[in-house]
């Protein structure tokens, strides 16, 4: 079970090792690095290794564990700041500014999960019952936010059986809480298991992804919507507010359990995004949103390697939660670093490179990845549903958005919130353009919406959407001919998608009547805005000069509405605002 290093080429080696199998598990070296088997040639293994290998020699020892890398699942999972092989980060604000984990440190010393925390197990079956894998047998009430589900795991070991006993009480994570009698053998079930986190967790049934998750940002969820269980990537140059969209959906989005990937880009952005996320509330409770959330974060003494274990970590622990029940976010800040690292590892093992250096693996693996986003059946034998949404960031270098990684991400994702840094520099945030973002999920969740929300929902974002295209166009006549060159109805259209534009598609996330947007005032908003360009072309029909129409008070007040009329007396102030807009502008167009 062990060979030697035959060399180090930076985060990969080369050893003699026998009987490896692809993306075992390994440990590196008399520190025991963690490593994983990515190559196999006879009976050399290439391992990319998961820490700094400075001062790695060749000779040393490498120790085969049999397994792949896998997720440890169970109570204590929930607030825990992990590095990408689930090394629980002792996390000190005051004296560090960086995470930090000493190399080598294994599970023995830094167990993934609390084994000698009790829990107090509640039962779910009885003895005698039937269960199935994926079953609930209890639940731990995890944290004040939190229950946590104890399944009869998806193992392939688990056969369906009878429950001949089962716990109730105070238990350690590692004591047996019910044990199930199977045609193979009785099974000792724990209050956790250890899952691949290469291999997707089994679901029943995949669903349509027909319930959007609401995320309280008027440009996503009414112009690009995402549904439960849908992927989505937001692509943008440096500074163009990848990282604060991201944390918004953390906050607002009705996902009960959030996991960010934190893979940073340069110097301290990993540490930098912890300390952000460290100090956000629960909008609605107002305790520490950590009591619902697991941080993965590539902590600054590992190399490369380690987000790809991050990436994998973070879905893995995103489907356990899952299979609870749960709807689920996923994000990964940012996919383009762990393309970066795939690119290195590749470069090392001698693949053959594809476009621009990355390996020619590369779309299969952002495939793969996406791939585990879904709204699904659960197994077991009752009827539950949950979902996993991921949510990425990209960041192509030079804001190129036909570089590989972005490319390739396009294909698999279903909702594209493309950043500009025009958008950013002039301060309209967020700055996803509306030009070239795109979302498959429109046609699925129109019908909650309508019966919901509104009945026109669908169309009145396709107004919004044909009126800044046609705002696209306009621009290009008037930089060339001037304003003159416009129709009244032409200069009407300008004047509303201004205001489609600073009343609707800007958003601060800061501020506290903006952000959430609740869906019913998402939707008034654009009803107004829909009804000042509807009546506007009636009295511009009839004579009434666009000018005048801009100058109305309602239309400059329309503008600001958003950070002015509360969620919760939506309903009242967009009908009365509605009102005195239609008497202003018949109002004018009498005279
Ligand atoms: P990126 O991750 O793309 O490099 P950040 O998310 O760190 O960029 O955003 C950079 C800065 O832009 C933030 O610190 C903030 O000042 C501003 N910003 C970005 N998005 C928003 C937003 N939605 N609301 C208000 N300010 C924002
Ligand atoms: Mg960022």
């Amino acid at each position: 079970m062990s060979g030697k290093i035959e060399y180090i080429s930076g985060p990969v080696i080369k050893a003699e090792l026998p009987g490896a199998t692809l993306y075992e598990l390994v440990f590196v070296g008399e520190l025991k690095l963690f490593g994983e088997v990515v190559r196999i040639q006879g009976d050399k293994a290439f391992i990319q290794v998961y820490e700094d290998t400075t001062g790695l020699k060749p000779g040393e020892t490498v120790v085969r564990s049999g397994e792949p890398l896998s997720a440890w699942l169970g109570p204590s999972i929930m607030g825990k700041i992990y590095d990408g092989v689930q090394r629980p980060l002792k996390y000190i604000e005051e004296t560090s500014k960086t995470p930090f984990v000493a190399r080598g440190v294994g599970y023995e010393q830094a167990p993934p999960l609390d084994l000698e925390a009790k829990f107090d197990f509640q039962p779910a079956v009885k003895v005698g019952e039937e269960v199935q894998p994926g079953d609930v047998l209890g639940s731990v009430r995890e944290t004040e936010l939190i229950t946590h589900y104890i399944l009869y795991p998806p193992l392939p070991q688990n056969a369906p059986g009878v429950v001949e006993w089962v716990a109730e009480g105070k238990y350690k994570v590692d004591d047996v809480i019910a044990r199930v009698k199977t045609k193979r053998g009785v099974v000792e079930v724990k209050m956790w298991h250890k899952w691949p986190v290469r291999k997707p967790r089994p679901i029943r049934e995949k669903l349509p992804p027909a319930e959007p998750l609401i995320t309280g940002v008027r440009a996503i969820d009414v112009m690009f919507p995402i549904a439960k269980g849908g992927t989505a990537a937001v692509p943008g140059p440096f500074g163009t507010g990848k990282t604060v969209l991201i944390r918004t959906l953390f906050l607002y989005a009705q996902s009960r359990i959030i996991i960010p990937v934190l893979c940073g880009e340069r110097g301290n952005e990993a540490a930098d995004a912890l300390h952000g996320l460290l100090k956000l509330k629960d909008p609605t409770t107002g305790r520490s949103l950590l009591e619902r959330t697991t941080i993965i974060v590539n902590t600054s003494n590992m190399p490369v390697a380690a987000r790809e274990a991050s990436v994998y970590m973070g879905v893995t622990i995103g489907e356990y939660f899952r299979d609870q029940g749960y709807d689920v976010l996923v994000s990964a800040d940012s996919t383009s670093r762990w393309a970066e690292a795939m690119r290195e590892v590749a470069l090392r093992i001698g693949e053959m490179p594809s476009e621009e250096g990355f390996p020619a693996y590369l779309p299969t693996r952002l495939a793969e990845f996406y791939e585990r986003g879904s709204r699904s059946v659960l197994l077991g034998s009752k009827e539950r549903v949950g979902s996993l949404t991921i949510a990425a960031s990209v960041s192509p270098p030079g804001g190129d958005f036909t570089e590989p990684v972005t490319s390739n991400t396009l294909r698999f994702i279903g909702t594209f919130w493309p950043l500009a840094a025009r958008l950013a520099y002039s301060r309209h945030y967020p700055a996803i353009d509306w030009l070239i973002a795109f979302s498959r999920y429109v046609d699925t969740v129109e019908s909650w919406w309508s019966k919901e929300v509104g009945s026109d929902w669908k169309y009145l974002r396709g107004v919004f959407q044909s009126i800044l295209v046609k705002e696209a166009e306009l621009q290009e006549i008037v930089r060339i001919l001037g304003t003159e060159a416009l129709s009244e109805e032409e200069k009407h259209i300008l004047n509303v998608a201004f205001m489609i534009r600073e009343g609707f598609l800007k958003q601060d996330s800061y501020n506290d009547v903006d952000t959430p947007s609740s869906p019913l005032k998402q939707y008034l908003l654009m009803k107004a805005i829909y009804t000042y360009y509807e009546e506007g072309l009636k009295a511009i029909h009839s004579g009434t000069p666009a000018m005048v129409l801009r100058e109305l008070e309602s239309a400059k007040r329309l503008s600001r509405l958003r950070m002015e009329i509360r969620n919760d007396v939506a309903k009242e102030e967009f009908a009365k605002f509605i009102e005195n807009m239609v008497a202003e502008i018949r109002g004018v167009q009498k005279r």
